[in-house]
């Protein structure tokens, strides 16, 4: 059962519920979709999907979170206490299933191609240092133990490439089934790939790596909420495993 419980009013729904203080945006969000439980004693299979505008009487809204990492990403709580919307906004009142996979497969596809970008720009920045910084009498990426790191870099930022985009082509080339398992395979492996290469990276700067306030540091922190972000691998490989076994 879903948080949110959406009750039949004549012409309205009314919400009652809170939703995880992660949502995306949730501080600062105009509208939101809410997956809602309509009859609670079917559970599951009588949900629906309500646009809420956010302005409504009885919408409560939490401080933003503080993260290690993604800080310019809004996430935050969002209460509903008698929250009225019409019937007209609530989307669909059954089970809605594959509408799920939809999202889930376009959000884990998307966030593997953002994944990629951030795995890149680690690599590119520990490449464009490496030819400037001068140790032992040359650059250091006239040292065979550097050029070995870069080149494993550039190896996962292209891993990460591929696959991003075949599961985008797939999802593109699917209609009405999701490749639900390809996205999930994209998100968890871009991302354990973009923490291994900003962890390289940091390494290739050495003391500066280390420092506060570089580029080098701010990808990896990004990069390490993106193994939790929409999902730990573990729960995603789960779900991705039982798609497989389906086929
Ligand atoms: C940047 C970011 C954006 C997010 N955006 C949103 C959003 O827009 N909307 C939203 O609803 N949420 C959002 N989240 C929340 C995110 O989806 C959850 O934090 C994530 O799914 C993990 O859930 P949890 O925090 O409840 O951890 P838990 O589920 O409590 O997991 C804790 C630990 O237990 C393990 N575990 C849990 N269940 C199992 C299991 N069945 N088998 C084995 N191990 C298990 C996990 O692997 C993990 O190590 C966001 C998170 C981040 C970091």
């Amino acid at each position: 059962m879903t948080q949110l419980v959406a009750r039949h009013e004549a012409e309205h729904y009314v919400i009652n519920g809170e939703k995880a203080a992660w949502i995306s945006n949730g501080s600062i969000a105009t509208h939101a979709l809410c997956s809602v439980t309509i009859e609670p004693s079917k559970r599951m299979s009588a949900r629906g999907l309500a646009v809420v505008p956010l302005n409504a009487a009885g919408v409560s809204r939490s401080e933003p979170l503080n993260k290690l990492g993604q800080r310019a990403l809004n996430q935050g709580g969002i209460s509903f206490e008698q929250v009225r919307i019409p019937s007209s906004l609530m989307l669909r009142g059954g089970g809605y299933e594959p509408d799920l996979d939809w999202i889930f497969s376009f959000l884990n596809s998307a966030t593997a191609a953002v994944l990629t970008g951030l795995t890149r720009a680690a690599f590119e920045e520990a490449l464009t240092y490496s030819k400037q910084r001068v140790q032992g009498g040359k650059a250091i990426s006239q040292h065979q133990l550097v050029q070995r790191h870069l080149f494993d870099m550039f190896t996962k930022v292209e891993a990460c490439r591929a696959l991003s985009r075949a599961t985008l082509l797939y999802e593109r080339a699917s209609v009405g089934v999701p490749s639900l398992e390809h996205s999930i395979a994209a998100k968890t492996f871009c991302a354990q790939a973009a923490l291994e290469v900003a962890n390289e990276a940091m390494q290739v700067f050495g003391g500066y790596g280390i420092s506060t306030g570089q580029l080098s540091e701010k990808l990896f922190r990004d990069a390490r909420v993106a193994l939790v972000e929409h999902g730990i691998k573990d729960v995603l490989s789960l779900v991705g495993a039982r798609r497989i076994l389906q086929r």
